[in-house]
Formats: C-alpha cells, structure tokens, sequence
C-alpha cells in the first residue's frame, strides 16, 4: 500500500511535498481552500502544475483533495446542493489542474427527508458532478459514521450509489474509524475479512480506491466521528495490520488523517509503516 498523510499546504505546496516527504509519506491529502467556507477561489494553473511535478519528483504520489466539509448533496435545500455542487466541481477542476488522481468527498445528511427521496437526489447530484470530470481524475465517495440521517455510512448504501450512477471515474474511500463507528468490526483479522468481503459484494474492492487509516476510542457502532492514534486505539494494531497485509488492498492508497502536530504525524506515519512492513515479512 501507499501510505501518506492529510497535509496542509496554507504554507504553500512546496512546504507539503517537503512535509510529506520528511515524513516517508509516498501520498498526501489536502484541502484546496478554507474547508469551512463556499467561497470558491480562481485555480492557480501554474502553482498546481508545479506541486504535482514536485510530489512526483519527492515520489508523493497519488494526491487526493479532501472537499469542504459543508458539502451536503443529500440535503432538501436545493439552495444547498447547488452550494456544493459548486464546490465539488470546482475541486475537479483544482484535481485536473494539479494532476489530481482523488476528489474526496462526503455525502451530507438527508436531515428529515425521505431517505428514499434523499437518495434520488444525491444520484441526481453525483451524475450532474460527473458530467464534466476529466480524465484521470476520480470523484471518491467516503463513508460516514453513519449518525442519524447521515447519509453513507454502509457498504450497501455506497455500493447503491455506484450501481445508480453506474460511472467508470466514481470511486470509494473506507475511512476505518468511520467504518468502526457505524458498527463494523475491523479490530480483528477476521472482522477485516468480513469487511472486505462485504466491501467487495456491495461495492466491488476495484471501485475502494482508497482508505482513511484511523484509529478511534468511540465504541463500536457508537456513530461518532473521533480519529486518534494509529494501534492506540480500539481498532489497533491487529486491525490495522490485518488490512495493511491484505492483498486485496496491495497498491491502494491509505492517508491518515490522525490528531496532533508534526511529531505526531511522525509517529503515526511511523507506525503504519512498521505494521506494514512488519505484515509483509
Ligand atoms: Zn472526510
Ligand atoms: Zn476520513
């Protein structure tokens, strides 16, 4: 696997391929603007053009841009969606810019809508994001803890939307405290068996493009969204060694998108490794 981390490039793109890089990182994540806000800036083409060049260069390699956190493609407020249709586009076009293999986004919240009604509207949604995707670029769905009427948060509800919207360049990412939030077991080998072999029935493992590896110390199926420390957690060191050393998963993408500052990040991107490295031997 590819492991790397959620960076920030606020300091400029060079700082976070030399962040990455410092931190044996051989893929990263950002955001592509303030991920609290629908302002939408101008794509700045050479700047993009050369910070993928560099991540290619410092092989950190694939990138993957984390949406905006207000995106709500479920909700009823169609002034909403258009919102973040704008965004989720916008992020597209950025990808494309910068060589951008992944666009990561979530789903949102059917809030007190008809789930089944909800659901027609995110598919109605996806497909207008995907009209104008260019190649090379794959809008990625993430799952959610799956709280209330957030929208995502099983492998059956995800594989329905890639069925739905039935497009080559729509993608899946399993974030792990997530997946443990919403009632999923990957704290054991077997409980990781069972996860992918669910992931491949519903979804297909080909469309799980990607991975958010994050430990948590929510309860199983307690549908918070809490990242902690890699093996520090409830998912641990076994679970994360069982998916680590899967070869169904060889080659995908893992970010981390743990807690804390840069010795942090250098411990958890430490870990992994060492896990992986470990499960391989
Ligand atoms: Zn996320
Ligand atoms: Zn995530």
């Amino acid at each position: 696997m590819r492991f790397g981390l959620h960076v920030r490039v606020a300091g400029g793109y060079d700082d976070a391929v030399a962040y990455a890089q410092r931190l044996g990182c051989t893929a990263l994540q950002f955001f592509s603007g303030n991920p609290k806000t629908y302002r939408v800036g101008p794509i700045d083409g050479p700047a993009l053009a050369s910070f993928a060049a560099k991540r290619q260069a410092a092989g950190v390699d694939p990138a993957v841009i984390h949406t905006s956190y207000l995106i709500n493609l479920a909700s009823e407020d169609r002034k909403m969606v258009a919102n973040s249709l704008r965004l989720l586009v916008n992020d597209l076009a950025v990808a494309d810019a910068g060589s951008v293999a992944f666009v990561n986004t979530h789903l949102g919240s059917y809030g007190k809508r008809d789930r089944r009604a909800g659901f027609v509207s995110v598919v109605a949604a996806l497909e207008s994001a995907l009209e104008g995707i260019a190649p090379g670029v794959f809008l990625v769905l993430e799952n959610s803890a799956g709280a209330g009427q957030l929208c995502g948060g099983t492998l059956d509800e995800l594989g329905a939307f890639i069925k739905a919207v039935d497009h080559p360049q729509l993608a899946v990412c399993l974030d792990t405290a997530h997946s443990w939030a919403a009632g999923y077991d990957i704290d054991t080998r077997d409980g990781v068996e069972r996860f992918l072999e669910r992931a491949d029935t519903h979804i297909g493992l080909g469309r799980v493009v990607m991975f958010h590896f994050n430990d948590t110390q929510v309860p199983l199926g307690g549908h918070k969204d809490r990242h902690w420390h890699i093996g520090d957690g409830l998912i641990g060191f076994e679970g994360f060694r069982a998916l680590a050393a899967h070869g169904a998963l060889a080659g995908k993408t893992a970010i981390l998108e743990t807690p804390g500052e840069e010795a942090d990040d250098e411990r958890n991107m430490q870990t992994i490794r060492s896990i992986f490295t470990g499960a391989a031997n």
